[in-house]
């Protein structure tokens, strides 16, 4: 079961409240064994508890969305051969952004599966040095670096096969931070489905002012407007927490049908950044 205690901030508040204390880290937050669970046709979870794995399957071979803890890839790789491919059929791994929590399985799952792995330019490098020079968490919470085959810009298609997804560039909680869009079909009727990085402003970022990185709020900015321009029927999302995965897979793939669910989550997202953005400009206007 996933824990229906973690929702959308109990996942990043525990994250975050992990990352201020090095020993609470070792527990990984989210990272809880999972049965695999349907939610397109062809599409499955394959992840944690709360933290994502993605399995598409296409006429060419599996797309797999993301790598866990570097502890999560055996179980990615057992959710796979129970739904009864082999791990060598994945042919491509792409990332949702380059923290250890998505990431760091990813060296582990490239060697299993021999599949080439692509980044956006950003979080690639962010990887290639196994998390470490992040601009918030620093060298802290590293994990086994591995270099991507290849890079995506914003608006570049991936395909494989008669699946092909689109990288949209959405940065602000990693400078490369990578949402996926995808059409999927769902009972019989085509949809779009979108894979959110994360746009949770960590604690202690800083938005206004001496800004955690130049341009993060700028970054928001942009990433938000991305976000609720782009078609989202299939609403997920790099943490279950982020769009209540639990009680949608116990009702069942239709359930993942959820355009307004995106759009609300997106409304009160952009609304919590402004208001986050607002606080820190009063206070550095000090
Ligand atoms: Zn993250």
């Amino acid at each position: 079961m996933i824990r229906k205690s973690f929702g959308i901030l109990g996942a990043a508040v525990l994250w975050a409240a992990a990352f201020a204390c090095p020993a609470a880290a070792q527990q990984e937050p989210g990272n809880g064994p999972m049965k695999p669970f349907a939610i397109a046709d062809g599409v499955w979870w394959v992840g944690a508890s709360d933290v994502a794995s993605y399995l598409i399957q296409t006429n060419k071979g599996l797309i797999l969305v993301d790598g866990g803890y570097e502890s999560t890839a055996p179980r990615i790789l057992d959710n796979i051969r129970r739904l009864g491919f082999d791990p060598t059929q994945v042919k491509l791994i792409l990332n949702s952004h380059a923290h250890l929590d998505h990431a760091g399985g990813i060296a582990a799952l490239k060697a299993a599966t021999g599949a080439k792995v692509l980044a956006s330019a950003e979080d690639g490098k962010l990887m290639a040095r196994g998390g470490k020079g992040d601009f918030y968490l620093g060298d802290k919470y590293g994990y086994p670096p591995v270099k991507p085959d290849g890079t995506v810009r914003d608006g570049q298609k991936v395909k494989l096969g008669n699946v092909t997804l689109t990288a949209r560039l959405t940065p602000g909680h990693t400078r490369g931070c990578t949402t996926w869009t995808f059409p999927v079909t769902v009972a019989g009727q085509a949809r779009q489905a979108l894979i959110m990085c994360s746009n949770t402003i960590l604690p202690g970022y800083k938005l206004a002012g001496a800004e955690s990185y130049p341009g993060i709020a700028a970054d928001f900015e942009k990433s938000y407007r991305i976000w609720r321009a782009a078609p989202c029927d299939v609403f997920l999302a790099s943490h279950a927490g982020f769009f209540r995965a639990a009680d949608k897979a116990a009702k069942g793939p239709e359930a993942f049908v959820d355009p307004e669910g995106c759009k609300a989550f997106f409304d009160k997202g952009y609304g919590i950044f402004r208001a986050e953005l607002a606080r820190q400009q009063a206070a550095a206007g000090r």
